[in-house]
């Protein structure tokens, strides 16, 4: 792989690099090696352009948010890693939100809270940017992306800018098109209906403190480790099978919700894949349910 290529790139094109970025600074679990390169873009045409080149040099990339669902292998990440949260506009049209894959999902909820603007309340306190959230399909306490996202703007792999409607983004439960395509989004609209800011108010706060009282926020994490399996909460069946505080290395079954898998003293991408293994064998073995991962690996097997 070309490197040197792509790094005489950026410096021509001025895009911020850096050589071997560790993705433990990068990542909600605070867990993953060095990425060989980590490149932050600053527009959605610096972003389609490098696209462009590093599959023209066949160097493989990977988007990042805000690494909220990502367990980084501990070898790091092959390639480019493209750092997306400097795309960061938003802007407000009647009842249409459009942010740039980089805001946080915690802006846009203010915003439409700002312009009295309902149906993003169910997404307060997740902890990732508009991108990530429309690949991820994200949703909690009944919302979901889905039900609010009117349009997307993506890059194809060819470089060229286009729109997606959201009856054609395939969006399943934590499932997108994006998932399967090599679309890289740079902006989302939101299609949200007016409402009453207390009561908007009341439904964010409401959601937040279900939040802190129920999940392990002070410890690193990158939330529900497994998927809901049909008919099932993973929680529960893990729970079910006293794996709560099960631990490997310096990872842990949250003893406050064992849906989550915290990284409690200096966790290893490894100690997490291993405990992952071990409930979901567990729970396979006691009960005959197969617990899928809702955290993504990524990096060097
Ligand atoms: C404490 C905690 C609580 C959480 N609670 C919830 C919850 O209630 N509901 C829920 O659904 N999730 C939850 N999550 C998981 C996570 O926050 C969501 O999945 C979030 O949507 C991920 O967004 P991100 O920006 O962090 O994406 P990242 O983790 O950075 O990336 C996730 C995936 O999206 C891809 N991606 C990111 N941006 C783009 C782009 N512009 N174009 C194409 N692909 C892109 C990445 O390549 C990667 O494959 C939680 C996580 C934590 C740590």
């Amino acid at each position: 792989m070309d490197f040197k290529a792509f790094e005489e790139y950026c410096k021509t094109q001025k895009i911020e690099y850096r050589l071997n970025e560790p993705m433990n600074l990068h990542t909600s679990f605070k867990i993953g090696g060095p990425a060989d390169i980590f490149v932050s873009v600053c527009s959605k045409e610096q972003l389609a352009n490098a696209i462009l080149k590093l599959n023209e040099l066949e160097i493989p990339y990977f988007i990042l948010g805000k690494g909220s669902n990502l367990l980084v292998s501990d070898k790091g990440i092959e390639g480019v890693v493209i750092n997306t949260l400097n795309l960061n506009d938003i802007s407000v049209d009647g009842e249409y939100v459009t942010a740039q894959t980089g805001v946080s999902l915690a802006s846009v909820c203010v915003t439409a809270l700002e312009n009295s603007l309902s149906g993003l309340e169910f997404a307060f306190g997740i902890p990732g940017a508009v991108g990530g959230a429309l690949y991820m399909n994200a949703g909690a306490y009944g919302g979901e992306i889905s039900q609010v996202v009117a349009s997307a703007e993506y890059i194809y792999k060819d470089g060229s800018i286009k729109q997606i409607k959201a009856e054609d983004m395939c969006l399943g439960y934590r499932t997108s098109i994006f998932k399967d395509k090599e679309m890289v989004i740079t902006s989302v609209t939101f299609k949200l209906t007016k409402g009453e800011k207390l009561q908007i108010k009341a439904a964010m706060d409401d959601f937040l403190l279900r939040r802190k009282t129920k999940q392990p926020l002070e410890y690193p994490s990158a939330g529900s480790t497994f998927k809901r399996p049909e008919g099932h909460f993973a929680g529960a069946l893990i729970e079910k099978n006293n794996l709560k505080g099960a631990s490997i290395g310096g990872a842990m079954v949250s003893p406050k919700h064992a849906g989550f898998i915290i990284n409690y003293k200096n966790a290893t991408c490894s100690d997490v894949w291993a405990l992952m293994q071990k409930v979901s064998d567990t729970v396979y073995l006691n009960d005959g349910v197969k617990l899928c991962p809702e955290v993504i690996f990524v990096g060097r097997e």
